[in-house]
């Protein structure tokens, strides 16, 4: 689906700017537009996965959390703490349906999280 409209295809193709903090060959990964923490990273598939409904490889996902961890070492917040998210669907207030895991850290993050 590498022709689709899809807004983080058009990352994984460089079609649109993004500051990329990570680079895999599978995974891509890139600061939030609109920063929820002072820490908050986009980690995505390069290959379109709609949502985590549509997902079958367990190494397509696993290697999201694991990048995750990569990133929070580099981001200096492993030790203090993070949070992963992967939100699924309307109800949980999914915007766009490329798969995603969002990485948020930096500040105390309040539980449960509305
Ligand atoms: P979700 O609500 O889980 O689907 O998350 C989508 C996230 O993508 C939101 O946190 C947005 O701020 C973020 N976002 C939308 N457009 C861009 C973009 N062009 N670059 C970086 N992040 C974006
Ligand atoms: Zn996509």
């Amino acid at each position: 689906m590498s022709e689709s409209p899809c807004l983080f295809c058009s990352v994984v193709r460089g079609e649109i700017s993004a500051t990329i903090v990570a680079e895999t060959p599978e995974c891509i990964a890139f600061r939030d537009i609109n920063p929820q923490a002072p820490v908050h990273v986009l980690i995505i598939p390069r290959e379109h996965i709609g949502s985590l409904n549509d997902a079958t490889d367990a190494m397509t996902i696993g290697r999201l959390s694991l990048l995750a961890v990569e990133i929070a070492r580099k981001e200096g917040i492993a030790e203090s703490g993070y949070r992963t998210v992967i939100n699924t669907n309307a109800a949980a207030g999914q915007t766009v349906f490329h798969v995603h895991l969002h990485l948020l850290g930096g500040r105390t993050l309040h539980w449960p999280p509305g």
